[in-house]
């Protein structure tokens, strides 16, 4: 590709409102735009990080032997009716009516479309195992969409479901799943766990996530050193020990809404706090204290008297409350929450209590505590990805000792059992011409959240470092003063035909920059392989190369073969 013609919109600046690594990496690079909350174009660039996901994901399912389908994204109300999950979907589920008054959905899902599919298809045991892939897009809408293509509300996934005839098929098969798990993850250059799941409202026993280790990551991972064990919190039957503990603890006691004096909540807080503070319990279900929540109160702009329990809102289950969700159960005018930005003053059950670096809500601009945390040391683990941030106990199964590190669920891998063949009337004949009714298993994998992981591990300060198998580009040949050495511009030329004739993807900078945006250029990029092409080094027959990764450059050969060396 030359970019002559392929515009890169790439900027200096860190867009204010990205967060996190990868999400203003992917606006600087100009690999995506947002059009609006949760969704997000694909831009040139981008989109082939992406295809090259997708098709590692499909390379990888086709291998294992699942079969691809495409269905449709919209799909009708009356199958999600049949399994039961119409009213319990809540607003995450974009629902709407056609012309005719008859209810729809966007797929947040597919579970209940391939099995009305299969009830119509498969009669006999002899079509038996299958398992049906796609890869398609999905629309969740999020409580809070952030992150960029993290936690989207329109968003790409791969979602597979298989059907069997006894319990052991689908076990055999949800392992064959999760070693192609295991490849795709590998393949794409993730540091990956994969750990035991909550089912979630999926439903069905056995469950595992595959982890992208990041400190950005929203889920909380307890993993055994020296063992085995691994679980997400939500799932895991270890508890938190130590200052985790503590603070579990201090919670208990401060579990009733009302106000406590700024020395008690100081002191837990950790953070240096001045005027009364009011602190809040906001419960997930009647009697389960889910989330505190703490403001400072100063001068004489109190907050109304809000008993957070009480509040309609607050009762609502939800795990994090939205700016406005605050906003609506205190009461308070709105410049006053504006400043807060997210992670916002509620601290959630355990598995947030390491996110807490949170900012805590003051009634007056530019007072608000940032970085305040429960518990916990204040700075943050060094490294971005990768750290353990607390130590725990022994390892639920007496082999390690438990580690917690922050995770980015990048796939889930599920064994359903019954519950949608059963709900929807599903049945295949057996041998003895008896009716059974199918085990199933699903199996997702976030492909476009997938690209922004990857990202969180791999970058630097001059911006993305892509694994060779992901990259935009492979190569990227940087001519220097080409629209005056006739010599620089044949051989650039020539080595970007070669290159990209040998089946390597490369990018020709033919754009007359100068050498320091062009450099900086394939760097924000993330381009694995630069190769500059000049007078100078050509007087010696020379390329310089230089690795993504590596600190310096190096002088190569000026050939074909020197290049596929590297
Ligand atoms: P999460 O816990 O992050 O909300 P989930 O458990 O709801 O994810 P699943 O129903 O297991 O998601 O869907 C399969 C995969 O789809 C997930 O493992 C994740 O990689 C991806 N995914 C889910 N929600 C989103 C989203 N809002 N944006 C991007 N990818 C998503
Ligand atoms: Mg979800
Ligand atoms: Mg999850
Ligand atoms: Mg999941």
């Amino acid at each position: 590709m030359r970019l002559s013609r392929f515009p890169l919109a790439t900027t200096k600046e860190t867009p204010s409102d990205a967060e996190i690594i990868s999400h203003q990496l992917m606006l600087r690079a100009g690999f995506i735009r947002k059009l609006g909350a949760g969704l997000y174009t694909w831009l040139p660039i981008g989109l082939r990080v992406l295809k090259k996901v997708e098709n590692i994901v499909r390379e990888e399912m086709d291998r294992a032997g699942a079969l691809e389908v495409l269905m449709p994204t919209i799909q009708p109300g009356e199958l999600w009716k049949e399994s039961g999950r119409w009213d319990v979907m809540g607003y995450e589920m974009l629902r709407f009516k056609d012309r005719h008054k008859n209810d729809f959905c966007y797929a947040p899902t597919a579970e209940e479309v391939i099995t009305f599919h299969v009830r119509q298809d498969i009669r006999s045991y002899r079509q038996l195992p299958i398992n049906y892939y796609q890869i398609q897009t999905k629309f969740r809408d999020e409580r809070r969409p952030r992150f960029g293509l993290m936690r989207g509300r329109e968003f790409l996934m791969k979602d597979a479901y298989s059907f069997h005839m006894d319990a052991e098929d689908l076990s055999r098969e949800y392992y064959n799943m999760r070693e192609a798990y295991i490849r795709v993850f590998t393949r794409v250059g993730a540091a990956f766990r994969a750990v035991k799941a909550d089912s979630g409202n999926i439903g069905g026993a056995l469950s595992e996530e595959f982890h992208i280790l990041a400190n950005s990551g929203e889920d909380l991972l307890a993993v055994a050193e020296g063992g085995t064990y691994a679980a997400n919190v939500e799932a895991a039957e270890c508890k938190p020990t130590g200052k985790r503990a503590a603070a579990s603890a201090a919670l208990e006691k401060v579990s009733t809404p009302g106000q406590k004096t700024c020395d008690q909540v100081s002191k837990f807080l950790n953070v240096p706090l001045t005027g009364k503070v009011k602190l809040l319990v906001v419960h997930a279900a009647e009697g389960q204290p889910h989330a505190l929540i703490g403001i400072a109160l100063r001068g004489d702009h109190q907050l109304n008297e809000v008993k957070a329990s009480k509040h309609p809102k607050v009762k609502s289950p939800f795990k994090m409350a939205t700016p406005e969700e605050v906003q609506a159960a205190f009461g308070c005018e709105t410049g006053y929450l504006g400043p807060i930005k997210c992670p916002i003053p509620v601290i959630a059950d355990h598995a947030a209590f390491e996110v807490a670096d949170f900012v805590c809500g003051a009634n007056e601009n530019d007072h608000h505590l940032k970085g305040a945390n429960w518990g916990r040391d204040a700075e943050e683990p060094e490294t971005a990805d990768l750290r353990a941030i607390v130590e725990g106990d022994a390892s639920p199964d007496g082999v390690g000792v438990i580690k917690f590190y922050r995770g980015i669920e990048g796939g889930h891998v599920f064994q359903l059992g019954k519950k949608y063949s059963k709900a929807m009337n599903l049945t295949v004949l057996d041998e003895k011409g008896q009716a059974v009714t199918p085990e199933m298993g699903c199996y997702g994998i976030g492909v476009s959240r997938l690209v922004a992981a990857v990202l969180e591990q791999s970058n630097d300060a001059g911006g993305m470092i892509w694994p060779d198998a992901i990259a935009p580009f492979r190569v990227i040949v940087c001519p220097i003063g080409m629209d005056k050495s006739e010599a620089v511009k044949a051989a650039a030329e020539k080595l970007y035909a070669d290159l990209n004739a040998a089946g390597i993807e490369t990018a020709l900078d033919d754009r007359g920059a100068r050498p320091g945006s062009m450099f900086a250029d394939a760097d924000l990029i993330g381009i694995p392989h630069r190769v500059v092409i000049g007078d100078k080094s050509l007087a010696t027959a020379q390329f310089e190369y230089k690795s993504r990764k590596a600190e310096k450059a190096e002088m190569i050969p000026a050939s074909l073969e020197a290049v596929l060396e590297k």
